[in-house]
């Protein structure tokens, strides 16, 4: 666009004052690049349109014991399939559990090989991420996933092109609780989550906490709770790939 940013953008920039101004960039640049919700740079899906009562739990930042094979144990009791999306550095750690989440039936998505929001954006280090990642799941698992959650949802227009040459679906959802990552309670979080729950959505809790691992012993009792009372509300679980209607593995 030639002659700069318009006018009217200069304008609206006046009567904030610097700080204002900034704090203004600052929250756009969250909503394009970080939200869970902005469609800004390509397809993002947090949630299925359907009035079907119906969610799919999915787990990120794992595997990491024992909280992630505690999960498991929940799900399995409760007969709920679940996706996790999971890191290739913490699968290496973890390969048998890896291994179990799919023999319990639930769906692996890949979150990267690091989780260093350092490599998230360029496209170099992103394309080394991917490469990384799906190296580690052919190997311990003999799987590609087609699932791809971006580490922090942090997106940049590279990762859509390389997500499309790789044959990825990005796919976000809603965090259970804002602060889950940093474990609250597991009434709280279980409260907030299932009052926010919506038909066809997608649902962020972590077994992990940035590939280091970590105590997340909330988020597991947090889970049974959830299962308990959306299942109370007539809600089936089910995993991301059916709920959108995707194949979640590449052809080898
Ligand atoms: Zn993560």
């Amino acid at each position: 666009m030639p002659g700069g940013p318009p006018a009217a953008a200069q304008q609206r920039r006046i009567p904030w004052g610097r700080a204002g101004g900034t704090i203004g960039l600052l929250a756009a640049s969250y909503w394009i690049f970080m939200s869970p919700y902005s469609q800004l740079l390509g397809p993002f899906p947090y949630r299925r349109r359907t009035s079907e009562p119906v969610v799919a739990l999915t787990f990120d930042d794992g595997p990491n014991e024992p909280y992630t094979s505690q999960i498991a144990d929940l799900l399995a009791k409760a007969g709920v399939r679940a996706t996790f999306f999971a890191v290739g550095a913490c699968v290496e750690r973890h390969p048998e559990t890896a291994r179990r989440i799919l023999q319990d039936g639930h769906v692996l998505g890949s979150h990267g090989y690091s989780h260093d929001v350092r490599r998230c954006t360029g496209r170099a280090a992103l394309s080394d991420e991917f490469r990384r990642a799906e190296d580690v799941f052919t190997r311990h698992l003999g799987l590609r996933p087609a699932l791809f959650r971006p580490p922090w949802l942090l997106r940049t227009p590279a990762l859509f092109d390389l997500a499309r040459r790789h044959a990825l679906h990005l796919v976000s959802g809603e965090f259970a609780h804002p602060l889950e990552v940093f474990q609250p309670s597991p009434e709280r979080i279980a409260r907030r989550t299932v009052a926010k729950a919506r038909p066809g959505g997608l649902i962020i809790f972590h077994d992990g906490f940035d590939a280091r691992g970590g105590d997340r012993s909330s988020t597991v009792a947090a889970v049974d709770l959830v299962i308990a009372g959306l299942s109370a509300r007539g809600y089936r679980f089910t995993t991301v790939d059916r709920l959108l209607g995707v194949d979640p593995y590449r052809a080898a």
